[in-house]
Formats: structure tokens, sequence, C-alpha cells
């Protein structure tokens, strides 16, 4: 009998709390999880092949293909919404993210200028870092996606 491996938990988009789901589906309450950071030093300390032993190796493969939020928030919506969508699922969770985007949206309309300020201040804060980096290209900088 095979033993149970851990799974990776799936980084979560920054306005969720708890509910999470693993790299690889399973609903993170019932299964044994770590996070990308834990895998991480797990894969370090134990090699790729004894780390394999220990860790479920499709959120191992899942987690180095997409990105996070702190990596690049579209990747992170681009992920959410591929998995929340695909084969036409409407389940709760797909519902969910419908529902969290819809209210992003209406929390930007009712606060639009707090919005365009947060906008600007961000593009005024990549000018300042291009400009320090001699006009580089600063994405070549950020983390690999995935982390790991
Ligand atoms: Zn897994």
């Amino acid at each position: 009998m095979k033993e149970p491996v851990d799974h990776i938990l799936r980084p979560e988009l920054p306005w969720r709390t708890g509910g999470g789901i693993t790299e690889c589906g399973y609903d993170a309450s019932k299964v044994p999880t770590l996070t990308r950071d834990e895998y991480s030093i797990r894969l370090k300390g134990l090699g790729r092949q004894r780390a394999a032993l220990l860790t479920c190796m499709t959120c191992a493969d899942t987690a180095t293909r997409w990105g996070t939020w702190d990596d690049d928030p579209r990747k992170a919506l681009e992920r959410e919404i591929a998995w929340e969508c695909r084969w036409g699922r409407n389940n709760d969770r797909g519902v969910r993210l419908r529902d969290e985007l819809v209210a992003l949206a209406a929390l930007a309309e009712a606060h639009s200028t707090e919005f365009r300020a947060h906008i600007d201040h961000t593009e005024k804060q990549r000018a300042w870092i291009e400009m320090k980096q001699g006009g580089k290209d600063i994405s070549a900088t950020r983390r690999t996606r995935g982390g790991l």
C-alpha cells in the first residue's frame, strides 16, 4: 500500500481566507498539507527523489507552473478562472469567484477616487524603479514563476 503523501496548499487570492484547496484540487482541510515555502525547504533538505516519496507530485508539478498573486496578480487570476471555469464547471468555488469579481468591480466604482489614486501610485512607483535601474526591464528581476 502506498504511504499517504503531503499535498501543497494552493496560494489563495489575497481577499480569501480559509477553505483552501491543494495544488492538485483536494479540499485542504481533508488531506495533510504543507505550504510552497515548506515544500521548498523539504526539497532543498531531502533532494528531489526523497521529497517525491513524501509529497504529491501532481501538487509539486502544478506549483512550479503557476505563479502567486505576489508574482503576478494576472497569472493568479488566470489560474483561478481557468480552474473554476474549465469543463463548464459551475461549482461553489466558481460561483464564489464570479461573486468576488463582481464585488471588486462594485467596490472600485464606489471608491473610484481611491481606486484611481492607487493605480497612479503604482504607476509612479514602477516609473521610479525603472528610472533607478537605468531603464532596464524590471520584470527580469522578479521571482520565477511558482517561486520554487
Ligand atoms: Zn496533491
